[in-house]
């Protein structure tokens, strides 16, 4: 049967399982770092049905808890799948639910191994070729990192695997005292690369005023990245953020404009990079150096439902088949 876990979609904490049949009861307090007084610290009741692929929510709280932007009620239940959103009280705090194969073959969750993704999958057919790509070749420079994050910490969650890739000197293509830069384990573009910092921060919504001069490294070592990339070609790149990243711990993308490879394959990863879900490095700063904090709007996680488009022309395409074979008109 499969494990259920909840995944808060601002990156707050990490997953939290739901097992199958018991009820979890959730709300203000450190397991969600929620500390909204308005959230109850008993605020949903939830109960995975792993069988059945849902989530039984209950609202415990007076304020309000919604699913999909509808509201709960005080004591009633609706069920949540994967794909929809919970918000835990007052339209804030979006999480979501996914399904994925134990692959222990036991229900208990306690043996947490690496749950094996489409992507994990798909990853080892393209091994090989990612074996012989010259960007492993780049200088390193060896450096100790108190700071770093713990490689087992967390390490069973699929969410948790930049925390892991970070570590590996195989994924690496560059690294000084502050950053690191690794592949892309699923690159969606013939460059695409991570940049992420030693200091432990685990999203965007982490990031603070004091981390300006962080934010500002990460985006030099990225412009470093695109002017030493080993082809020569006129390719654009854009450097940014995604808005609500899946994976733990702050990363830049450095990402070619191409977007040619096998591994971009559904409306959710187009859109997560050519709609303002993704978030450039420059306005990201700019709202540190103004804000303090970065803002993510309001119904930006819609953004990813919109038709596909091509980021050069506006032309809308019907499907991912459609839109790549259109983007080779234009690379
Ligand atoms: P996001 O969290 O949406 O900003 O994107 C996370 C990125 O990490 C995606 O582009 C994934 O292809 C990539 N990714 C996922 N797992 C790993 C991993 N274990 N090592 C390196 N990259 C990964």
């Amino acid at each position: 049967m499969p494990l259920c876990w909840l995944i808060s979609e601002e990156g707050n904490h990490k997953p939290i399982q739901l097992p199958h049949l018991q009820t979890v009861v959730l709300g203000r307090g450190p397991e969600t770092t929620i500390k909204d007084k308005k959230c109850s610290r008993q605020q949903v009741e939830l109960k995975a049905e792993c069988n059945k692929g849902y989530v039984k929510v209950k609202q415990l709280g007076l304020n309000p808890t919604s699913v999909d932007s509808v509201v709960v009620g005080k004591d009633s239940e609706v069920k949540i799948k994967p794909g929809q959103h919970l918000h835990i009280v007052n339209q804030l705090y979006p999480y979501t639910v996914q399904f994925k194969e134990d692959p222990t073959g036991s229900q208990s969750g306690t043996k947490r191994q690496r749950e094996s993704t489409s992507e994990d999958r798909e990853s080892q057919r393209d091994a090989q070729s990612m074996k012989t790509d010259k960007q492993t070749e780049r200088i390193s420079v060896s450096v100790s990192h108190a700071d770093s994050p713990k490689t087992n910490e967390n390490a069973g969650h699929w969410s948790q695997g930049l925390k892991t890739s970070m570590q590996d000197p195989k994924m690496q293509v560059y690294k000084d005292d502050k950053v690191v830069v690794i592949k892309d384990k699923y690159p969606k573009a013939r460059h695409h690369w991570l940049v992420l910092p030693w200091q432990s921060i685990p999203s965007l919504k982490a990031l603070r005023t004091e981390h300006c001069d962080l934010v500002k490294h990460m985006q030099k070592v990225a412009d470093q990245m695109i002017q030493q990339r080993p082809d020569c070609s006129s390719v654009q790149f854009r450097t940014g953020y995604h808005a609500i990243p899946s994976m733990s711990h702050v990363h830049l993308h450095v990402i070619s404009q191409d977007f040619d490879s096998p591994c971009l394959k559904n409306k959710k990863h187009w859109n997560s990079f050519t709609t303002d879900y993704f978030i450039d490095s420059k306005d990201v700063i700019q709202m540190l150096e103004t804000d303090g904090k970065v803002t993510v709007k309001e119904g930006t996680s819609e953004l990813l439902k919109l038709p596909l488009r091509c980021h050069v022309c506006r032309k809308e395409l019907p499907t991912i088949p459609a839109l790549k074979e259109h983007l080779k008109s234009h690379f």
